[in-house]
């Protein structure tokens, strides 16, 4: 007697279809399982068999035998403990098997036969309806995640009895509505921090707005409370407006590391990631079967609070990511690609108290000022497009009552200067211009005399590098862009510049 059902693991961040089969014959009575699998799913037969006792159904002893396909990927994870329940109660008739084609089943099950919540239904549900599945039965707990989904019929189930009864047409499980539209509509028409929170900080501001306008690394230098956090905060609501597609796309990564927001199936906004500077390089980039700060960061801001503090070790593994928009996880079996597309901004105090230049407040040494800044190298700071510094929040600012510019008005500005950017790059692999080669640079950021001259005495006078130089050039054409001007001009250049002149201010002539 044979049964067959489908089901689905995670790989990675993705997940595979596979079929489970189950074999019941006369023999000696046993319960094999065979097809590469990971022990977690070899665990499953005393799940499995427990279950189906504890759900009341007995079954007479025979041999049993599972084959999970196909046989040359390794499978990991409890997703399949369901499929595995059906398929062998399918094989002994219990369940009538004729009509399981269309289903694939995932869910972990207890051992009273409760069916457990997992993590990645929503990479599963949609790579059941990406193959032509019409049906996906899966643990109640996971329903608001599973009817993100459209197109496919979504069932919430919390036990195997009841998956049992539903299959042979004794009981009803409601199918579930999808609702990612409304979800959708609801989280992002819901207005969260915003920019006229911060009053007065114009330069800030401002550098926040062309960081986001070009999706420019961002570093904030000043002391504590002058607004860091509360800048960089603020920044992904100021990037354009999310689609459904790319919710569907973030929420799917949050789903393989079991964090959605409880009820919530859809992150209907754009990440923003607060990492402390203990974090771990694993926590960082992610692996097995985990996303990591880069990739859940993805489409929104990966924020560095205390730079100086990150282990070189962990700055270092950020350099592929923002390479290439993505990280590669090479595992023994299995190689993986995660999504890491994110704007990086980072915030350090100018010294350990915080208060450095300000001499009449800072009680650092002048070697303790150079030990702390010396802790951002080079290399770091040359990844950094945008330096600018925050200023102690004066009196006049805390009383103002003129309410400062909306993040809404901001965002209109950014969007015009992100469509610019995607039309002039329409035939590269890339969309701005932080991302743009030299060799574009030389096309793209041309300057007229006056500027050239301008620039060259820059150069000398700041002491710029070829990466430096190429940096300012991409800023000021984003500035630029901003303003919707062919051209860079003089004054666009003259801007670009006075975010540089700052990491040279206080680290390098530290160094
Ligand atoms: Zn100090």
């Amino acid at each position: 007697m044979f049964g067959a059902v489908s089901s689905a693991f995670l790989c990675g961040i993705k997940s595979v279809i596979v079929r489970v089969e189950a074999d019941v014959s006369y023999g000696l009575p046993g319960f094999d399982m065979v097809g590469d699998l990971s022990s977690q799913v070899r665990e499953s037969k005393e799940r499995v068999r427990t279950a189906i006792k504890n759900s009341g159904i007995s079954l007479p002893a025979k041999k049993t035998v599972i084959n999970i396909c196909p046989a040359d990927i390794h499978k990991q994870g409890s997703s399949m403990d369901i499929a595995i329940a059906v398929a062998v109660l399918t094989a002994h008739d219990e369940i009538p098997g004729d009509a399981l084609g269309d289903t694939v089943f995932v869910g972990e099950l207890g051992l009273e036969g409760r069916i457990n919540g997992i993590n990645g239904v929503m990479a599963m549900v949609s790579a059941a309806k990406a193959q032509g599945y019409k049906r996906c039965i899966i643990p109640k707990d996971n329903i608001s995640e599973g009817s993100v989904i459209d197109g496919i019929t979504v069932y919430g189930a919390e036990t195997l009895g009841q998956v049992v009864a539903f299959l042979k047409g004794e009981d009803l499980i409601e199918p579930t509505k999808c609702c990612a539209q409304e979800i959708f509509e609801e989280e992002t028409g819901r207005t969260g921090e915003d920019f006229s929170d911060i009053n007065g900080q114009t330069v800030l501001k401002r550098a926040c707005e062309i960081a986001a306008a070009g999706m420019h690394n961002l570093l904030m230098i000043g002391p504590p409370g002058s607004g860091k956090t509360m800048a960089a905060r603020r920044i992904p609501g100021i990037l354009p407006s999310i689609t459904l597609k790319e919710a569907i796309e973030i929420s799917s990564l949050y789903s393989v590391n079991g964090m959605l927001p409880g009820g919530k199936g859809l992150m209907a906004k754009r990440p923003f990631r607060e990492v402390h500077h203990t974090v771990t390089k694993i926590a960082m980039i992610g692996g097995a079967g985990r996303a990591g700060e880069v990739s859940l960061a993805d489409k929104g801001v990966l924020f560095l609070d205390e730079f100086p503090e990150f282990a070189r070790e962990v700055l270092e593994t950020l350099r592929q990511p923002m390479e290439s928009g993505k990280i590669s996880i090479s595992r023994a079996s299995n190689h993986v690609d995660y999504p890491a597309r994110f704007m990086l901004v980072a915030a350090m105090n100018p010294c350990k108290c915080g208060y450095y230049p300000d001499l009449n407040k800072c009680n650092c040494t002048s070697s303790e000022i150079k030990r702390y800044l010396s802790k951002v190298s080079g290399p770091m700071l040359d990844r950094i497009d945008i330096c600018t510094e925050t200023s102690r929040v004066e009196y006049s600012d805390i009383v103002s009552t003129g309410k400062s510019e909306s993040s809404e008005a901001i965002r209109s500005r950014v969007e015009a200067a992100h469509e610019i950017q995607r039309k002039r790059f329409a035939k590269y692999d890339y969309s701005f211009n932080s991302a743009m080669p030299s060799s574009h640079i030389r096309k793209y950021c041309v300057l007229d005399d006056r500027s050239s001259d301008y620039m060259k005495k820059a150069f000398d006078h700041l002491e710029l590098s070829a990466r430096t130089y190429n940096k300012t050039l991409k800023v000021a054409r984003t500035i630029a862009d901003l303003e919707a001007a062919e051209n860079i001009s003089l004054d666009h250049l003259r801007e670009a510049l006075l975010f540089r002149g700052l990491d040279k201010k206080y680290i390098e002539r530290q160094a």
